[in-house]
């Protein structure tokens, strides 16, 4: 049968193996298995998250709030902006697609990093768009400025901090730069790890509010998967000036968030006490890390984020020594797929830490 021609240079997205495949692979029971492979929270949600999808889990039976009012309120508190200024996504995943969907199509460039989130790419080669990638693997807003000059993309990607390589662009000049950007193109400010960037250092961090108020070509994005540890759920957000928003709108399928992940992202709002927690415990662990790079003179990314990038040196290799882990029951991840000789580890909590230096100082 034949597709969309489009489809056939697309590869699937590649998960970060879930634990009951490793289970079923392997052999290997589950409480023997650490997942250090998503970037999830180690900690999970907040208790008060928990007790609030209990006390709903009877209204499965109506379709959700398709207005969103609960959950979109706590945002226009937490961020200082106006109802119509956001739009609610099946993670930020799913409004990455709206964006592309309703922006780009066959022929649109679309500028991002060498090394970035695999999604844009995926999202952009549905509609028979053309990529276009920055030669350095770190965030270089003069060389992004030439490729926007010579390319006229209508979409760029900034991913702040970057995931996989977890260092973030300064938030001044990257200000300047989307200054010389015209109008028509949209800069989407990819914000998943913003939350970890604020905590290290606020000179890296960009607030929604004044992206919305400065620019009216700018669509920041935000998760609930990461930092308030609701991967599960399902849950990210855009925010932007309203006539975007509108836009984005239009390829929203109707009721795509559930009621109970509407109730978990609303009620984690207002435990923000919990959420600095785990990124203040994110923070002191990411020290062993360091301290277990510099012990075995491996580079290691300087990160803003939940998780470690370490590039190995060449007679290392990262897909080996992914594999060999995930035999142990430790699930990370192998970059090869991004051109690095390098692996990704989310920081976990300090017994799956150890556990990680425990199976990896022989191999590595
Ligand atoms: C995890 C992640 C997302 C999206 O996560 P969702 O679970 O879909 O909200 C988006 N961008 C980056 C860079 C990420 O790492």
């Amino acid at each position: 049968m034949n597709f969309n021609s489009a489809l056939e240079n697309i590869k699937s997205y590649e998960a970060g193996k879930p634990i009951e495949l490793v289970v079923r692979e392997y052999g290997i029971d589950k409480d023997h298995i650490v997942k250090l492979a998503s970037n999830e929270n180690p900690f999970g949600c907040s208790p008060k998250v928990k007790e609030a999808v209990r006390n709903i889990i009877d209204n499965m039976s109506l379709y959700p709030d398709d207005s969103m009012v609960k959950l979109k309120n706590a945002l226009g508190d937490k961020y200082g902006i106006n109802l119509d200024e956001m739009v609610i996504g099946a993670g930020s995943d799913q409004v990455i697609e709206f964006a592309i969907h309703a922006k780009a199509h066959n022929g649109s460039k679309v500028l991002m990093n060498s090394v970035t989130f695999a999604m844009y790419e995926i999202y952009a080669k549905q509609v028979g768009a053309v990529i276009v990638r920055t030669a350095s693997t770190q965030h270089d807003m003069d060389e992004f400025y030439a490729l926007y000059q010579e390319h006229k993309p209508s979409i760029i990607f900034l991913c702040t901090p970057n995931n996989p390589t977890g260092d973030a662009i300064e938030a001044e000049s990257m200000l300047s730069f989307i200054e010389k950007i015209d109008s028509n193109t949209l800069v989407i400010v990819d914000g998943a790890y913003m939350e970890y960037a604020r905590f290290k250092d606020p000179s890296k961090a960009v607030d929604p509010k004044s992206l919305v108020q400065k620019f009216d070509n700018v669509l920041f994005l935000g998760t609930f998967s990461k930092a308030y540890g609701l991967g599960g759920m399902r849950v990210g957000y855009g925010i932007a000036q309203s006539h975007i928003i509108k836009a984005l709108y239009k390829v929203r399928p109707p009721f795509n968030i559930t009621t109970l992940s509407l109730e978990a992202a609303s009620v984690a709002l207002e435990d923000e006490a919990f959420v600095n927690e785990c990124i203040a415990d994110n923070f002191s662990q990411m020290k062993r890390y360091e301290a277990f790079a510099e012990a075995k003179e491996i580079e290691i990314i300087d990160s803003y984020t939940n998780f470690v990038t370490l590039s190995l040196s060449k007679e290392k290799n990262s897909s080996q020594i992914a594999q060999a882990l995930l035999k142990k029951g430790m699930i990370i991840r192998d970059l090869s797929s991004y051109g690095l000789n390098a692996i990704r580890v989310t920081i976990g909590t300090e017994v799956q830490n150890s556990r990680f230096f425990e199976l990896a100082e022989p191999l590595l």
